[in-house]
């Protein structure tokens, strides 16, 4: 799960790193209030959406299109009209994609006079099985560039979680960072505390771009934070920060039922039970010549309300031309699964070629099932079979 700038920098602030004052906003009028309870002279009007770049993107609507989502304002005034320029209107950024994303909240700050901008991030590395932090004297840019151009200016500190950040940990990080003196002091307890945050909120990623040194203080300017879902249980006040508006409508949807959706760019929905079965599923099709237009893991008791859910779900995306079930009746009886494909394919009035692999206990009277519906429902015999038959049904229909 993700969230905004402002909430990540507020967790941040609570964990004692600096962070510059601020107040977020959900309309005009909140933007210059907020900005005349800040000090100025100097102000930053901040679009708050799941997604970086903002600096560099542009307005969809607005025909001066080279300002972008972060703005400094010298005056209330130009707050209020950088406010007015950016709510309800769609930011593209190169994390959005073309459609960009429409900006409902922004966050006022206190407007920072940079000397230099660092890199300063971490993130759980699957590869050491440890959290690893991650250091650049090139802030302010995206770091995938650094790390092609210049890899030389990234340094990546490993922590063992069962020993901590140890203060040579921090050392390593402020040399990494080139700094000296009460910087180099400031950049070793900032580090001891970001891992400290990241631990205790069991974050799957921070990321502070730029870390800004200003007037010889350290200062956080930006702040992205994700979370691992698998956590979110243990911290309520966590999950409260979600913002669903940010998040694909057929996600959110699929999460209340408690399936497991992401959708993707292809025409043929799946709907698997097993996230090791629905990956096979995904690239059986790719082999096939066709592309997913989403995976979907069910779960182990697919019940007849879970199938049909997944059905809708599928369904509502429009680039789906076809359905491929691959379900493997475990504990779940495929009798029983069959029901429940039938009924929902009923009940959703299905308009699209639909593929169905079972297999496992009761897999006879399953496919007899399918077979004595009166719908259009192709059976197949194993994972190869159902690709090559769901392909071949799709471009039938076109
Ligand atoms: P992003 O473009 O989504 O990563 O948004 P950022 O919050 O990182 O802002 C983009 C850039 O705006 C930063 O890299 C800074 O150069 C600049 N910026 C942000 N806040 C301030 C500030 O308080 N003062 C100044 N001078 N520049 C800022
Ligand atoms: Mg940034």
């Amino acid at each position: 799960m993700n969230i905004h700038e402002y909430q990540a920098k507020d967790l941040l602030a609570k964990h004692g790193l600096p962070v510059p004052a601020g107040i977020p906003a959900l309309s005009v009028e909140e933007a210059v209030a907020a900005a005349k309870s800040l000090p100025g002279p100097l102000w930053v009007v901040k679009a708050q959406i799941h997604a970086g770049g903002r600096g560099k993107g542009t307005f969809k609507e607005l025909s001066h299109g080279a300002k972008g989502g972060v703005r400094l304002a010298k005056s209330i005034e130009e707050v209020e009209t950088n406010a007015r320029d950016m709510l309800g209107n769609t930011l593209v950024t190169i994390q959005t994609g073309d459609a960009g994303k429409q900006v409902n909240r922004l966050y006022i700050t206190d407007g920072v006079d940079i000397g230099k901008e660092y890199y300063l991030s971490m993130v759980v590395d699957r590869a050491t099985g440890r959290v690893a932090m991650i250091a650049s004297t090139e802030g302010g840019m995206s770091i995938e560039d650094v790390a092609h151009e210049t890899p030389e200016k990234i340094t990546t500190i490993v922590i063992d979680p069962a020993q901590g950040f140890m203060p040579h940990h921090g050392r390593s990080l402020a040399f990494g960072l080139k700094l000296s003196g009460d910087l180099n002091k400031q950049a070793q307890k900032l580090g001891k505390q970001l891992y400290d945050a990241f631990m205790a909120l069991d974050c799957s990623m921070i990321e502070i771009n730029p870390l800004a040194e200003s007037d010889g203080k350290l200062m956080v300017l930006d702040a992205k934070m994700s979370f691992d879902s698998n956590a979110l249980y243990r911290h309520k006040d966590i999950e409260a920060l979600r913002d669903e508006t940010e998040e694909d409508p057929a996600e959110v949807e699929a999460s209340e039922y408690d399936l497991a959706y992401i959708k993707l760019d292809g025409n043929i929905g799946c709907m698997v039970n097993g996230a090791g079965l629905a990956m096979a599923t995904m690239d059986i099709i790719k082999l096939n010549g066709a592309f997913p237009a989403n995976f979907l893991d069910v779960g182990g008791g697919a019940s007849r309300e879970k199938v049909t859910a997944a059905f809708k779900i599928i369904l509502k995306d429009p680039a789906v031309e076809g359905i491929l079930v691959n379900i493997f009746g475990g504990i779940m009886k495929c009798d029983v699964i069959a029901d429940g494909i039938v009924a929902a394919a009923k009940d959703v009035n299905l308009s699209v070629p639909l593929v169905v692999r079972l297999e496992g206990t009761n897999v006879e009277q399953g496919k007899a099932i399918l077979n004595n519906s009166g719908l259009p429902i192709v059976s197949a015999d194993d994972l190869g079979d159902a690709a090559r038959k769901i392909v071949a049904e799709v471009k039938k229909a076109a």
